[in-house]
């Protein structure tokens, strides 16, 4: 059992720190936002009235809150409430700058820390199933994984400081790019007078296959779980798709690289979020893209 302290008790943060408990963690946590406190303490969380409330005592302290500027904010308080050797594991979805600057101040506090953001969504927080992408030293992962196990499936060790938001940024700007391509194709498709099934049994078994098509078929019909099924209910918001492919456009900025698809991607899920679609499923652009 391991005495852990939980920042950011929101969308993903309330479910992960309750499946903490389960496996049999002390888990203190903390949020801006009262009635999240209250919905955690019923998942067994102990609340705790300010960061430095939450951290004391702590062995292992989690942040899942929105932005680099969140957490930078938040680890300016908590490394200055614990002693050194303490571990600090930021899930955040947050830009690699951020990032390295987060394990730049943990080192200089001398503890351990870790960037280890996730993919898998609400659904995959709440069943204890998400996939972690982690950055930091050897000893911090090994340090931080039986951690992350009681909250994810998969926990891959990318690299060292910010490897896991870079592994996150570049995974999301595929899926950005796929569900746009995956879109165009039905849309064409339906000009040309084929069924979404035709197209879905081809693509879904040939060259054109991917997660965009297989798993998360944009149509209603051919993969009945997808979101299109349920009136484009989130899955994964278009406003988080939009934050995902702003953070790969940064990165490409800062680095030089050539992304000219993500650049046209996070166009495209800017001018959706504009007309009002934030809120609903990402592949909902669609409808967009029908024109
Ligand atoms: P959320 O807005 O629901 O939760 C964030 C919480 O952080 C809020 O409750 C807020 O009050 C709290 N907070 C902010 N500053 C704080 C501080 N200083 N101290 C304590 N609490 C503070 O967001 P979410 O959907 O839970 O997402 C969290 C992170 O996970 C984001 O970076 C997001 O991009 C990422 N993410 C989200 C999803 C998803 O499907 N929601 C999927 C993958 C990754």
């Amino acid at each position: 059992m391991t005495k852990i302290a939980f920042i950011g008790l929101g969308n993903m943060g309330g479910p992960m720190a309750a499946n903490l408990v389960k496996a049999g963690h002390t888990v203190a946590g903390f949020d801006l936002v009262s009635a999240l406190l209250q919905a955690s303490e019923a998942t067994g969380v102990q609340p705790a009235s300010d960061i430095s409330q939450a951290v004391s005592g702590a062995d292992v302290v989690v942040t899942m809150l929105p932005q680099g500027r969140h957490v930078l904010t938040a680890w300016t308080d908590i490394l200055g409430a614990i002693p050194s050797g303490t571990l600090v594991i930021d899930c955040s979805t947050i830009d690699v700058a951020s990032a390295r600057k987060a394990h730049e101040m943990a080192k200089a506090a001398d503890c351990p820390s870790l960037d280890a953001p996730v993919s898998g969504g609400t659904s995959g927080a709440a069943a204890g199933t998400l996939t972690f992408m982690a950055g930091g030293t050897p000893e911090s992962f090994a340090r931080a994984k039986p951690v992350l196990e009681a909250m994810g499936r998969k926990i891959v060790h990318c690299g060292e400081a910010g490897a896991g938001q870079a592994a996150k940024i570049c995974n999301n700007m595929i899926l950005g790019i796929s569900m746009i391509g995956v879109c165009e194709a039905f849309a064409l498709g339906e000009k040309l007078g084929l069924s979404h099934q035709a197209l879905f049994d081809v693509a879904s078994t040939s060259s054109g296959q991917c997660w965009s098509i297989n798993t998360y078929c944009p149509v209603p019909g051919p993969v009945p779980t997808s979101p299109a099924n349920n009136d484009y209910k989130p899955g994964f918001a278009a406003a988080l798709m939009l934050k995902d492919l702003r953070l790969s456009q940064e990165a490409a900025l800062a680095t030089g690289a050539s992304t000219p698809l993500g650049a046209e991607a996070a166009q495209l899920f800017a001018l959706f979020e504009k007309q009002g679609n934030g809120g609903r499923d990402f592949s909902a652009i669609i409808e967009m893209l029908r024109g």
